[in-house]
Formats: C-alpha cells, sequence, structure tokens
C-alpha cells in the first residue's frame, strides 16, 4: 500500500505520460508543487486553464492563435505569396526560428494508411482551396523527413504539378526519424536556404 497522499498520487497520474515525462518526473513535479508556495501553484493552474480557454486555431492557417487570425496571417509586412506547409501549429514556431518570412499553412498531420489518416483527414483541402484563392507562387513544404512526411510532401506535389508554384522542401541535413524542433537554429537555417525543389 503507498502512504503517498492521494491528491499527489492524482496529480502524478495526470502528469505521467505527458511527452518526454515519465513516472520518476512526475512525482519530482509533484512533491515540487506540494512543497511550493500556493501563489506558485495557483499560477501554475492558471496558466494551465488559459492554454485551453484562450488558444484559438486560426482560421486562415490553423495554427495557434489569440483571436480569428493569428498574427503571423494579420501581419501585412509577411510575404503572401511564400506558403509553408507544416504538420503541427507549433512547428511554425520552429519556421520562424529559422528565419522564414512568408505564411504558413497547418496540416494538423500527414498522411499515415498504417494510422488510418488519409488525404481528407488533415487540411490538405484547405491547402489546396487555399491555393487557388490566393497568389501563392512557392510553396516550402517543411514536413519532418519520415515515410509519412515523404508521402505528404508528394501528395502535395502531384496534385499542384502543372501550376506556376515553386515546390520545395526543406534540403536533407536535418537527421532521419527526427522532429523539426529539436534541429538546432544552424541546420534549421540551412536547410531552409538550400530547400530543395519537389519533382514527381
Ligand atoms: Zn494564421
Amino acid at each position: 500500500m503507498s502512504y503517498i497522499p492521494e491528491p499527489i498520487e492524482k496529480l502524478v497520474r495526470e502528469l505521467n505520460g505527458l511527452p518526454g515525462l515519465g513516472v520518476k518526473t512526475a512525482y519530482r513535479i509533484a512533491f515540487y508543487i506540494a512543497d511550493s508556495a500556493d501563489i506558485k501553484a495557483d499560477n501554475f493552474s492558471v496558466a494551465l486553464k488559459q492554454v485551453k480557454e484562450r488558444i484559438k486555431i486560426c482560421k486562415t492557417c490553423f495554427g495557434y492563435s489569440l483571436d480569428d487570425d493569428c498574427r503571423i496571417c494579420s501581419d501585412i509586412s509577411r510575404d503572401k505569396k511564400s506558403l509553408c506547409v507544416v504538420e503541427r501549429p507549433q512547428d511554425i514556431f520552429v519556421m520562424e526560428r529559422g528565419g522564414f518570412k512568408g505564411s504558413y499553412h497547418v496540416l494538423h498531420g500527414v498522411i499515415s494508411p498504417l494510422d488510418g489518416v488519409g488525404p481528407s483527414d488533415i487540411k490538405l483541402k484547405e491547402l489546396f482551396e487555399r491555393l487557388d484563392s490566393c497568389e501563392v507562387t512557392e510553396l516550402v513544404i517543411a514536413l519532418n523527413p519520415s515515410v509519412e512526411g515523404d508521402a505528404t510532401t508528394m501528395y502535395i506535389a502531384k496534385h499542384i504539378a502543372g501550376r506556376d508554384i515553386r515546390v520545395s522542401r526543406l534540403a536533407r541535413g536535418v537527421p532521419a526519424g527526427a522532429s523539426i524542433d529539436y534541429i538546432d537554429d544552424t541546420t534549421l537555417c540551412r536547410a531552409i536556404e538550400e530547400r530543395q525543389d519537389v519533382s514527381c
């Protein structure tokens, strides 16, 4: 039988399984919070709640936003002719670190038949509608270098083949199987600079 009080065990159950967080770290955080001043625990719980209550999905790029349109989509100084396609909303902030100055489109996934994810399960229709209605001349596909990422890149390239849009993807040098948010800034800057055309 465990002598650890139930509220701490409950917090550990919630923390355990969060990305990169195992059971030992979950206990360390739970004991840290039990030991913290009330105000720190309160601030933590308010911050957690606000992320769910205040963060919306931008209606244009499908990235994170506080309003209907995110700050990047509302920024008239951004290059609207260059559109970068990413898998997850947080990948936008990675590309910003790499110095990309255009606009974004978040797919919210990649095509993965083994996981039952087809083209209609991610924001591909919305991407193609956007390409029809906007003057995009360059599409930078910045998906993770995986079988699914590559298949999705090829699907997009084939779908818009013959149109007057330059399609490129990040240059390799990005470690296979790695998530792009783990890449150091220098490698990422180089990968953006040396992006390659996708031919099909
Ligand atoms: Zn947006």
